[in-house]
């Protein structure tokens, strides 16, 4: 006891008093024998940040209080495995990084002792001293704004019963993905602005992998990476927008880690969104890909021509313009893959019609198109191919989506589901849940049993080349 003390009294002299209070105060000195000091640590995290960041001045200390035979020894308490069993120790002596290096037992640490709000705040200019967290949040990405339809209903649902339950839903982390312009960022803003509203005192932070990844460089620079940590591991809500950016980043990744594992022991929301699914991105440890699945993972899809007229309508009325029903038609017929296009689309033709003071009309809409839009790709979305699989079975589509046990109802709803998993980005959540509200279990099992089907029945193979031909048209 007293030997630690007195290498805390020096310690304190050599780092910054928010350090110390983060790192050194939760450590318990346990033994002394042979000259080796042996000291607890909450976690394996601790050590590793010590051990990183520390074991200079821990040397030292340790020089100067046991001579130089003094040694250092870590006593961890690490989380088991399996998160249910109770916490065990194991004992590693200091700068022995091999003896221990299973990373997926790392464990982030625990900050209380009400210093949160003393933790710097990347988002502000040093030395202006401002605590309060600016959430970032765009006011006009509400949901409110957000047009529901098939292409985002799971999305938008399950952001919406976690907003109104952050971190207490099984959807943590809320994972959205799909290709630009689908209204990820929209919707996460959404899910914030939603936790704002009903929970005002939630800190609640929007981010984007960029902002993210500066940050953390200029913490690097400035050595205060643990403050950086701290901050973050203090949202209640963090909404983290196309993390495929983090690829590559190693050092990165990990910090993000550890915070992504702080935040959700702790029951704080986190949504993520990319520009792909989980599996699909390269460059980010398998460990923390297999975090962003424990939630849900949801995709956006292409919206249909109903809900792209919504949101033009929406938009119009938001702004405070009128325009015949006809050309705004024309533009929810014309763009059809993404929404940011359509609305620039809809800027475009009011600057045209106000620059040249032409009227809105189906003409100067047809002129504007043509010249805006040239090599738009026709995507495939997941209602598009059950409209192929019911033509070709000649069946209605809630005939399909039925409960219904009838064998040609329930191959040909599995064909739908098979070729929705091949020729769409979409997760089986997705899929079951546009193919009659299944589960993804049922769509794995459909995809399974048509794969099985095309190896060994001829007959079943010539429906499926026939109806993977339509798609294809
Ligand atoms: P992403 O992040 O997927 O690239 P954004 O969220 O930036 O896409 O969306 C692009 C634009 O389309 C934004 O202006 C957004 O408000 C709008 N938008 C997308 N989906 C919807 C929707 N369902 N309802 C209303 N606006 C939408
Ligand atoms: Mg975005």
């Amino acid at each position: 006891m007293e030997v630690w003390n007195n290498c805390l009294s020096i310690i304190k002299d050599n780092i910054n008093s928010q350090s110390f209070k983060t790192w050194f105060s939760p450590i318990q000195p346990i033994k002394l024998s042979d000259n080796v000091l042996t000291i607890q640590v909450p976690s394996q995290f601790f050590y590793e940040w010590l051990e990183e960041h520390y074991i200079g001045l821990l040397k030292k200390t340790i020089k100067h209080e046991l001579g130089s035979s003094g040694r250092l020894e870590y006593s961890i308490i690490m989380e088991s495995a399996s998160g249910s069993g109770s916490p065990y120790t194991v004992k590693v002596p200091a700068s022995n990084k091999g003896a221990l290096n299973n990373p997926s037992v790392a464990m982030p640490i625990d900050i209380n002792n009400g210093g949160a709000k003393e933790i710097p705040n990347p988002f502000v200019i040093p030395g202006l001293k401002k605590i309060k967290v600016h959430s970032q949040l765009n006011e006009s990405y509400s949901f409110e704004n957000f047009i529901e339809g098939d292409c985002n209903r799971l999305a938008r649902s399950a952001g919406y019963a976690a907003a109104n339950n952050p971190g207490k839903t099984s959807f943590n982390p809320i994972f959205l993905y799909s290709a630009n312009g689908l209204g990820k960022t929209h919707l996460a803003h959404a899910i914030g602005i939603e936790v704002k509203n009903r929970f005002p005192d939630k800190t609640v932070l929007y981010v984007t992998t960029e902002q993210f990844l500066q940050q953390y460089v200029e913490a690097s620079k400035n050595k205060n990476q643990n403050d950086f940590i701290h901050f973050y591991q203090m949202i209640d809500v963090l909404l983290i927008d196309d993390i495929q950016f983090l690829s590559g980043k190693e050092k990165t990744q990990e910090i993000f880690f550890h915070i992504f594992n702080h935040l959700h022991q702790n029951n704080n929301q986190l949504v993520i969104t990319s520009d792909k699914a989980p599996a699909e991105i390269k460059g980010i440890e398998p460990r923390l890909l297999s975090r962003f699945k424990w939630g849900l993972a949801a995709d956006l899809q292409v919206p249909d021509f109903d809900t792209r007229l919504a949101i033009l309508k929406k938009r119009l009325y938001k702004d405070g313009i009128e325009m015949p029903e006809e050309v705004i038609e024309y533009l929810a017929f014309s763009i059809t893959t993404n929404v940011r296009e359509l609305e620039g689309a809809l800027i475009s033709l009011m600057a045209q019609s106000s620059l040249n003071r032409k009227a809105i009309t189906i003409e100067l809409a047809r002129q504007m198109i043509d010249k805006f839009i040239k090599n738009t790709t026709k995507e495939v979305s997941i209602d598009y191919i059950q409209k192929v699989v019911c033509d070709f079975f000649s069946i209605e589509l809630d005939v399909m989506n039925s409960k219904t046990r009838k064998r040609e109802i329930v191959q040909a709803r599995q064909l739908a589901m098979y070729f929705a998993k091949k020729h769409t980005k979409s997760s089986l959540a997705t899929i079951g849940f546009h193919c009659g509200n299944k589960d993804h279990a049922t769509v794995l099992h459909a995809c399974r049993t048509v794969t099985n089907l095309i190896e060994t029945d001829k007959k079943f193979r010539n429906y499926a080349e026939e109806i993977e031909k339509n798609i294809k048209i």
